[in-house]
């Protein structure tokens, strides 16, 4: 995939493991055009796009991008906590990681659900995602980040609540921070 990070997010998730989008020495101000071009320069193969951030819902010019992305005949997703307002149209894919509270709706437009969880979780959030994962079919937890690399005792967790759940619910690990990709 070929990612398209955001600056900026209205939530302040203290454990945070992406703190380059709010680095301004990390962000870069493009245009639409540039980042097609930019695509077009490092990955001219690559026909999947990953919206990402921060938050995308909060960026300006992001239908725009969108539409600029399904001209150019590609594949679009989308990781959102769903703050920020509806996704535009032509985002084929939604990783929906809520943060908060969110209404239904962001849930029904939602192809996958992924909870990042720590060692201990609240029991009214474990709840949940007990609920949500007998009614849609792919809901993920992760185990949240320490550093580079997820925390042992999340891991742990997670794993034993993938188990549980008899094949309801999904585990994702961060591969590329186990394998060192920035
Ligand atoms: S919602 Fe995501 S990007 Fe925003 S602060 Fe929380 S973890 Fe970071």
């Amino acid at each position: 995939m070929f990612f398209v990070r955001f600056s900026g997010c209205p939530l302040r998730c203290s454990w945070c493991d992406e703190p380059r989008h709010r680095d301004p020495a990390a962000v870069r101000s493009l245009t639409t055009a540039e980042i097609l071009a930019a695509w077009q320069a490092i990955a001219p193969t690559i026909p999947c796009i990953l919206l990402t951030g921060g938050e995308p819902l909060a960026a300006p010019g992001l239908a725009e991008l969108v539409a600029a992305f399904k001209m150019a005949g590609a594949w679009v997703a989308m990781e959102t906590s769903g703050i920020g307002g509806e996704a535009p149209d032509g985002v084929d894919w939604i990783t929906l990681s809520p943060k908060t509270a969110l209404p239904e709706s962001c849930y029904a437009r939602a192809d996958e659900i992924k909870y990042v969880l720590p060692a201990d979780p609240d029991p009214i959030l474990l709840a949940e995602i007990d609920e949500r994962s007998r009614r849609h079919p792919r809901v993920w937890v992760q185990p949240r980040a320490l550093e580079a690399i997820p925390d042992p005792a999340a891991v742990a967790f997670c794993y034993r609540l993938v188990l549980a759940s008899g094949g309801r619910l999904r585990l994702s690990l961060q591969t590329h921070k186990w394998i060192g990709v920035p």
